[in-house]
C-alpha cells in the first residue's frame, strides 16, 4: 500500500484550474521529488496533500486514511516551508518543541524529543540560542527539527533550501538525505531544480502546468525521458 494516494485531484482558484486530475501513488518511506517549472502546481498539490489547500475534486489518502477533509493537525504530516519562520523570542528548544507543547505533551517528555532531534541534527551546543543568534544553515536544522520532533507518518519540504547560498545548499541536500536514510519516514521534496531532483530523489515526479508529464527514477528520466519536455527539464540529450 502506497504511504500517499493521490487519485483524479484537481484544484481550481475561482474558475481557473491550476491542478488537472492527478494519480500518484508515493511508497512508503520514499524520497520522492516534485520537480518543474515554477507555476506548474507543486506548491498546490503539497499544500493539498498538507490540508492547507482545500480540495476541489478527488481523493487524497494518507496510509489507508482519506483526509479530503481532515485538517492538516490532524493528518500525520510536518511541513518544512522555504520561509520557515522561526519565532524570533523563542529559544531553538522552544521553537522545536512548540507543537509538542501545543499538543499538551509535558514538559519532560518534550525536552527528550528535542534533545533527541538535536542530536540528530547537530543542534545539541544551540538549544538556549535564540533564533537571530544562528547562521541560516542552523535556522534551516531548527525548521526540520520542529518537523522530526513530531514524528510524523510524512514529510513534506517546499523548496526547503531556495534561501540558502549554494554551497551550504549542496551541504544541506545530503543532511536531508541523510536524514532521510536514519528515519526512513516517507517524504514528499517539491523543488524547481532539477539538479536537486535527480541528486535526492529515489523517484522524480515531473510536472508542467498542473499535470504529471511522467514519474520514474532519476536515472529512468534521464534515459527514457517521456517527451521532450521531460528531456528539456531533465537535461537529457534527445
Ligand atoms: P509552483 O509551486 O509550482 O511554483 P503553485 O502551486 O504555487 O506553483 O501555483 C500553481 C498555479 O496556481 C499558478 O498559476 C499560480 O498562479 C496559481 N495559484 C497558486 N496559489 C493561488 C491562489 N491562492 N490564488 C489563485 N491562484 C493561485
Ligand atoms: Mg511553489
Amino acid at each position: 500500500m502506497a504511504e500517499v494516494t493521490i487519485r483524479a485531484l484537481e484544484k481550481s482558484y475561482g474558475g481557473l484550474k491550476v491542478i488537472h486530475g492527478l494519480d500518484l501513488d508515493i511508497p512508503d518511506g520514499a524520497f520522492v521529488v516534485l520537480v518543474g517549472p515554477s507555476g506548474c502546481g507543486k506548491s498546490t498539490l503539497l499544500r493539498m496533500i498538507a490540508g492547507l489547500e482545500e480540495i476541489t475534486a478527488g481523493e487524497i489518502r494518507i496510509g489507508a486514511r482519506r483526509v479530503n477533509n481532515l485538517p492538516p493537525s490532524e493528518r500525520d504530516i510536518a511541513m518544512v516551508f522555504q520561509n520557515y519562520a522561526l519565532y524570533p523570542h523563542k529559544t531553538v528548544a522552544a521553537n522545536m518543541g512548540f507543537a509538542l507543547k501545543m499538543r499538551g505533551m509535558n514538559k519532560a517528555a518534550i525536552r527528550t524529543k528535542v534533545e533527541q532531534a538535536a542530536a540528530i541534527l547537530g543542534l545539541t551546543p544551540y538549544l538556549d540560542r535564540y533564533p537571530r543568534a544562528l547562521s541560516g544553515g542552523q535556522r534551516q536544522r531548527v525548521a526540520m527539527g520542529r518537523a522530526i520532533v513530531r514524528d510524523p507518518q510524512v514529510f513534506l519540504f517546499d523548496e526547503p533550501l531556495s534561501n540558502l547560498d549554494a554551497k551550504l545548499r549542496v551541504q544541506m541536500r545530503t543532511e536531508i538525505k541523510e536524514l532521510h536514510q536514519r528515519l526512513k519516514t516517507t517524504t514528499v521534496y517539491v523543488t524547481h531544480d532539477q539538479i536537486e531532483a535527480m541528486t535526492m530523489a529515489d523517484r522524480i515526479v515531473v510536472m508542467q502546468g498542473g499535470r504529471i508529464e511522467q514519474v520514474g527514477a532519476p536515472l529512468d528520466l534521464y534515459d527514457r525521458p517521456a517527451n521532450t519536455f521531460v528531456a528539456a527539464f531533465i537535461g537529457s540529450p534527445s
